[in-house]
C-alpha cells in the first residue's frame, strides 16, 4: 500500500488513563475517499481511539500515519505519552477537520466569524477569499441565512451543520466526527446525517464514530466494532451487521439495528 491510497493508518494504539487501559492495541486503515465508522459501547474507547488520531489525546504506544506523514509520541519525564514533533503535529492537524458531539462553537462569535476564524487567522487565508469559501459552505448546509446569527440562536441541528462547515473551512483532508448527532433531538438527526452522507457522496475521507447503526450502516465503506481496548470485528457494513461473527457484535446490536 502506497501512501496515497491512505487517508489514515493506525497501528497498534494503546492509551491507558491510570490503571484504565482504555485502548490496548488497535490498528486500522481509513482509505482515501472511504467512510470508516466506528462503533461500540459507550466507554468502549471510540472517543479517544479518535482523539489520538490528532493527537488531542498523545497514544501511550503506537503510531499514526496521515498520508506521508507519521505521528509519533514518547514518555514525558513526568511518565505522560507526549507528541514526539509539535510542528509536524500542527502540519498534520490542519489537514484533520474534527467535529464533536457539542458542536464546540464559539459562542460570542457569529456564524460567518465561526467559519472565517481557522481559515484567517491559522492559515492566513485573505479574509475576502476565506469569505467567499465560507459563505459557499452555509449554502452547501443549507444555512446561507443564518451567517450573522450567534450560536445560541441556532438549533442544536443548525449549529452542527455550522461546525461542519467551519471543519470544512479549512480544506481537511480527512473529516473526523465524534458521535455528531448524539446531543441532537430526535428531529434534528436528519437534517444533519444529510450533509454527512453528501460528504460522502462527494468521495470525502471521513472517520465516523457513531450510534446511528442504520445510517453507519449505509454510509460506511468499512466499519470497526470496538470491544474491551480491541478491534473486535471489522469488515464491510453489509457483513458486519447483518452476519456479524463475533458473540459479542450480535449482542450489540440486538437493541439497535
Ligand atoms: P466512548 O467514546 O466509546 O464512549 P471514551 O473513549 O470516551 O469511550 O472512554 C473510554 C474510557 O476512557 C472510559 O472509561 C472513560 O472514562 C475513560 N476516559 C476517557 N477520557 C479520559 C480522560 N481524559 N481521563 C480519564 N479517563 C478517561
Ligand atoms: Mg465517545
Amino acid at each position: 500500500m502506497t501512501a496515497a491510497d491512505f487517508a489514515v493508518k493506525a497501528e497498534n494504539i494503546h492509551k491507558s488513563f491510570g490503571a484504565n487501559q482504555v485502548l490496548r492495541g488497535i490498528s486500522f486503515t481509513a482509505l482515501q475517499g472511504d467512510v470508516l465508522s466506528i462503533i461500540g459501547a459507550s466507554g468502549s474507547g471510540k472517543s479517544t481511539l479518535l482523539r489520538c488520531i490528532n493527537h488531542l489525546v498523545v497514544p501511550d504506544e503506537g503510531v499514526v500515519r496521515i498520508g506521508k506523514e507519521t505521528l509519533r509520541s514518547h514518555k514525558g519525564r513526568d511518565g505522560v505519552a507526549v507528541s514526539s514533533d509539535h510542528r509536524q503535529l500542527e502540519r498534520v492537524r490542519a489537514r484533520l477537520g474534527m467535529v464533536f458531539q457539542n458542536f464546540n462553537l464559539w459562542s460570542h462569535r457569529n456564524v460567518l466569524q465561526n467559519l472565517l476564524e481557522g481559515p484567517v487567522h491559522v492559515q492566513g487565508v485573505p479574509k475576502s477569499q476565506a469569505t467567499e469559501h465560507a459563505l459557499e459552505l452555509l449554502a452547501k448546509v443549507g444555512l446561507s441565512d443564518k451567517k450573522d446569527a450567534y450560536p445560541s440562536e441556532l438549533s442544536g441541528g443548525q449549529q452542527q451543520r455550522v461546525a461542519i462547515a467551519r471543519a470544512l473551512a479549512m480544506n481537511p483532508d480527512v473529516l473526523l466526527f465524534d458521535e455528531p448527532t448524539s446531543a441532537l433531538d430526535p428531529e434534528m438527526v436528519g437534517e444533519v446525517l444529510r450533509v454527512i452522507r453528501q460528504l460522502a457522496d462527494e468521495g470525502r475521507s471521513m472517520i465516523l464514530v457513531t450510534h446511528e447503526m442504520k445510517f453507519a450502516r449505509e454510509v460506511s465503506d468499512h466499519t470497526l466494532f470496538m470491544h474491551n481496548g480491541l478491534v473486535e470485528e471489522e469488515g464491510p457494513p453489509g457483513a458486519l451487521f447483518d452476519q456479524p461473527e463475533s458473540q459479542r457484535l450480535r449482542q450489540f446490536l440486538l437493541p439497535t439495528y
